[in-house]
């Protein structure tokens, strides 16, 4: 399954989670800020709204489209919940993995030939990841063994929710 997704401003960290697992989801410098903006956004290409604004969630609602309202501001509470209304999945697949910062989709390419990469990335890893929109380069460091955790929190999360045992002040 795999939902797309509008986010507002003050979810764009859990834009960046989800871009990084391979979700299209556009943010407020994408669709702008203003409520009506991003109901349009998310009427017009189909997304689901993820937001914390009560009035937002409520319009949108109202307006028949989807969103979810997150109570908590914990990436793994967060992303739990999304995974628990949505069923995507809370790892990472480097293989359609977006651009954090942009929602382009990376493209793989051997490190050698990427100007940019430092040496060190060009002895340790043979192939990197390209956003072609910003010029941005990626590679599985040290940063992408502390995301791994993260998600591996939001599954026990997750685990919860499904169980029941928790709802963790999460809501609709
Ligand atoms: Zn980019």
């Amino acid at each position: 399954m795999h939902p797309k997704f509008v986010a507002d401003a003050m979810v764009a960290h859990l834009a960046r989670w989800l871009r990084v697992m391979g979700y299209d989801v556009l943010d407020h410098t994408q669709c702008g800020e203003d409520d009506a903006e991003i109901l349009e956004c998310a009427r017009s290409t189909g997304r689901v709204i993820i937001t914390r604004d009560e009035d937002l969630h409520a319009r949108a609602v109202r307006a028949g489209l989807r969103s979810l309202l997150l109570r908590s501001g914990e990436v793994e509470q967060a992303l739990a919940w999304i995974a628990h209304e949505t069923g995507i999945d809370l790892s990472i697949d480097l293989g359609r993995t977006r651009c954090p910062l942009c929602n382009f989709p990376l493209i793989r390419i051997p490190s050698a030939e990427v100007d940019g990469a430092p040496a060190h990335v060009r002895e340790r890893y043979s192939h990197v990841y390209v956003c072609e929109s910003c010029g941005k380069i990626y590679w599985p460091g040290s940063h992408f063994t502390r995301m791994q955790a993260t998600l591996a929190r939001a599954r026990e999360v997750l685990k919860k929710l499904k169980s029941g045992e928790s709802k963790e002040g999460m809501g609709r």
